[in-house]
């Protein structure tokens, strides 16, 4: 009798909590920290404190040449976090990326006195910033129009504090209409691919032709150089920024096209090319390096989230992969994540 009333006892202590997790939808002991049966409580709550471990880690260690071991472990955490869809949609993600674009657009009044400050924004989105201009290119909300990943009254303020927009193609993670006009707005000219955007505004330009097409901006002391690429059969204007005096920069969208090859591998014949930005997973890296020829790589476009399963969301930890294949280069390489930013001097 008394075993029967243990077993009993035994089970109730069991079947009861668990019933009550079921039923309640409050953890009644999320204040100390026991997730007991609610398991996607427990994931967020994890989740929460990997992203700002990662973005103090990340503060600690800035980017720079030859990457800390704490700053690969933080990214390839941030890869982890990224690569589970069910952080995709969460407040913690929103809260991570708002913290790190606020830090930009507080950073972009501070002024440059040599040289480039190279900041990485999401997704392939790039601000370079000299004495004289600061640039914008593939700048993007992120997100659905319903809910963008930064918030209106930070993207608009980044915006806001940049003189010139260009566009690489008119793919959603590069190209964003609002934005565009919200420069176009203040005087601001944007310069995007043939047939992106025609007649909507005088001060947003998209090419005529899609060939190699030089753009000066006296006010600004900078050339544009858009060289003709392609993302498959998308126009994709590969945009060489030259910053006269301080350094030039170019940005690939997201080439990807064999044919074009061939008159990449003579690019670095007539641009002098400080910093490429190249999208992390172009096809054939090396013949890319080789054929700008830079001083030094910053790659863009890890971590898209959104369109594509998570084989292409592409993680950093496959960037620091792809570069060790590419030592023999000798060319040195910044891993860089959203709201970071990089002074390049000649
Ligand atoms: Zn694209
Ligand atoms: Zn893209």
């Amino acid at each position: 009798m008394k075993k029967q009333i243990l077993t009993t006892l035994v089970f109730l202590g069991i079947i009861i909590p668990a019933i009550t997790a079921q039923t309640t939808s409050e953890n009644p002991y999320a204040d100390s920290y026991i997730y007991w049966d609610y398991l996607a409580a427990y994931k967020s709550g994890q989740a929460t404190v990997a992203f700002n471990n990662i973005d103090a880690m990340l503060q600690t260690y800035p980017p720079q040449k030859e990457i800390a071991m704490p700053r690969e472990l933080a990214l390839v955490s941030l890869d982890q976090l990224l690569h589970d869809t069910d952080n995709d949609q969460t407040e913690t993600f929103y809260t991570f990326i708002n913290t790190r674009m606020m830090r930009v657009l507080k950073d972009l009044d501070r002024p440059v006195e040599k040289g480039l400050r190279i900041y990485k924004l999401y997704n392939d989105g790039f601000i370079i910033k000299s004495k004289k201009a600061t640039v914008a290119i593939d700048l993007i909300p992120g997100g659905s129009n319903a809910k963008p990943f930064i918030k209106d009254s930070i993207i608009y303020g980044i915006a806001g504090k940049c003189d010139a927009l260009f566009i690489s193609h008119w793919h959603a993670d590069h190209a964003n209409l609002n934005i565009a006009k919200s420069f176009a707005a203040r005087g601001k000219r944007v310069i995007a691919p043939k047939g992106l955007w025609e007649n909507v505004d005088p001060m947003i330009q998209p090419l005529t032709e899609h060939i190699e097409t030089d753009i000066k901006f006296d006010d600004l002391d900078l050339t544009l150089h858009v060289l003709p690429g392609h993302q498959g059969d998308v126009l994709n204007n590969i945009n060489v920024v030259e910053f006269h005096g301080e350094g030039t920069v170019a940005q690939t969208g997201d080439q990807w096209g064999t044919d074009d090859l061939k008159w990449i591998d003579h690019v670095n014949e007539k641009y002098d090319i400080d910093v490429l930005m190249p999208n992390c997973w172009i096809n054939n890296m090396k013949r890319h390096l080789v054929g700008f020829g830079p001083k030094m790589i910053i790659t863009g476009h890890e971590n898209e989230l959104g369109e594509h399963s998570i084989d292409h969301r592409e993680a950093y930890w496959m960037t620091i992969k792809k570069m060790e294949l590419l030592s023999d280069l000798n060319m040195p390489y910044v891993l860089m994540t959203w709201g970071e930013w990089y002074d390049y001097q000649r």
